[in-house]
């Protein structure tokens, strides 16, 4: 684990006049880099040849690094160029997806925004579940093995690669069926029919409060299409449902609903400083699935800011409630390093 005693050690030769913000140049970047100059920073982005010109055309990268792979952020020259312009980097899904949890917990010694440790729990299904349990949040059945299916349930892989190759098994029977043993390890989860919510929350240690900043619903092929053939035709040519995600879509939740979406955020958070202390910082969203009788499940938990945020660049109807001007997560993110320097707070959010 890299040391936050080195980090804010880094931090404190930083010229905090002229602090840069930085991420990967994929996922969340033009809403992290857009935040950042909204709230007065200059930017970098970190990306390949191909998708340089997206940074520039959008004009919200002040300086752009060209790499051929993601991983040369690990390597010496980078990291000292990184430190040298006295860089905040901030992860997204995709960043951890390329660089790896792991990787960045180790071997990324520019400074982070966020709690690196958090990044191991919620990449990792079985701390993930310790946390949901600690926080009181429902999750959904698990089953430990084939044998003991005995509902509609859902077999997951592991790594964020947004639902793909996932299949539904109502017995064991099925499960070898559809199962191949290159697919690896699993999750097998009772199936939770209702509709989902995702709500994107940010916790500010420095105000101690836990802000809904707006929320989505994911969009999944090819089961999102399923849902438009009408069951007599889907009859006499059956079709495997499948989980890719493919894109986002606004929502907002029912008034009443909004205690228990607002809970479960808090408690998320309450237990995150137990299990590993001092928590959780900034982004995070719930995926949860709501039944007919108004109860909530979460599947998971994504600890940094996800990509249906995207669709709130200029604020979404719950930022709005809380700021009278435009507040994506991202920019909440550079306002929140914004509020930190200016408290001399930096390490209690850049780790
Ligand atoms: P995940 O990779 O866990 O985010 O799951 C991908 C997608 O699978 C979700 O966005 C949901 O549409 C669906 N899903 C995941 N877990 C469940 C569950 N327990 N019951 C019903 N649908 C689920």
């Amino acid at each position: 684990m890299i040391n936050h005693l080195k980090i804010i050690e880094i931090l404190n030769r930083f010229d905090k006049e002229n602090i840069k913000i930085g991420s990967i140049g994929s996922h969340t970047a033009l809403q992290i880099l857009k935040g950042a100059k909204d709230e007065g920073f200059e930017t970098l982005v970190i990306c390949k040849q191909a998708s340089a010109g997206v940074y520039e055309r959008f004009r919200v990268a002040d300086d752009v690094v060209l790499v051929e792979d993601f991983s040369e952020i690990l390597g010496k020259d980078l990291q000292d160029k990184l430190i040298k312009e006295n860089v905040i980097l901030i992860p997204h899904g995709s960043f951890v997806e390329y660089v790896g949890a792991r990787n960045i917990e180790e071997k990324l010694g520019v400074p982070l925004f966020g709690n690196r440790k958090t990044l191991e729990w919620e990449s990792d299904r079985k701390r993930e579940k310790e946390w949901f349990n600690e926080a009181d949040v429902r999750m959904p059945l698990e089953f430990k093995s084939p044998r003991e299916i005995d509902r509609l349930s859902m077999v997951k892989f592991p790594g964020a690669k947004g639902g793909k190759g996932y299949f539904l098994a109502k017995n064991e029977k099925e499960f070898y069926q559809k199962y191949k043993k290159e697919d690896g390890e699993y999750t097998i989860q009772e199936y939770i029919t209702g509709t989902r919510f995702y709500p994107h929350y940010f916790y500010s240690p420095i105000s101690e409060q836990v802000e809904l900043l707006g929320m989505d619903i994911r969009y999944e092929s090819n089961i999102d299409g399923l849902a438009r053939i009408p069951p007599q035709v889907l009859d006499d040519c059956p079709i495997e449902p499948s989980y890719t995600v493919t894109g986002n879509l606004p929502v907002v939740a029912r008034e009443s609903l909004l205690p228990e979406i607002l809970k479960m955020g808090d408690r998320m958070v309450e237990s995150s400083k137990k299990l590993f202390p001092p928590g959780m910082t900034g982004p995070f969203c719930i995926e949860t699935i709501c039944t007919e009788n108004l109860k909530f499940f979460a599947f998971e938990i994504s600890a940094r800011i996800v990509a249906g945020t995207n669709l709130f660049v200029r604020g979404s109807p719950y930022s709005q409630l809380l700021y009278d001007e435009p507040m994506s997560t991202g920019r909440r993110t550079a306002r929140e390093i914004k509020i930190a320097i200016e408290k001399d707070m930096l390490d209690r959010v850049v780790y």
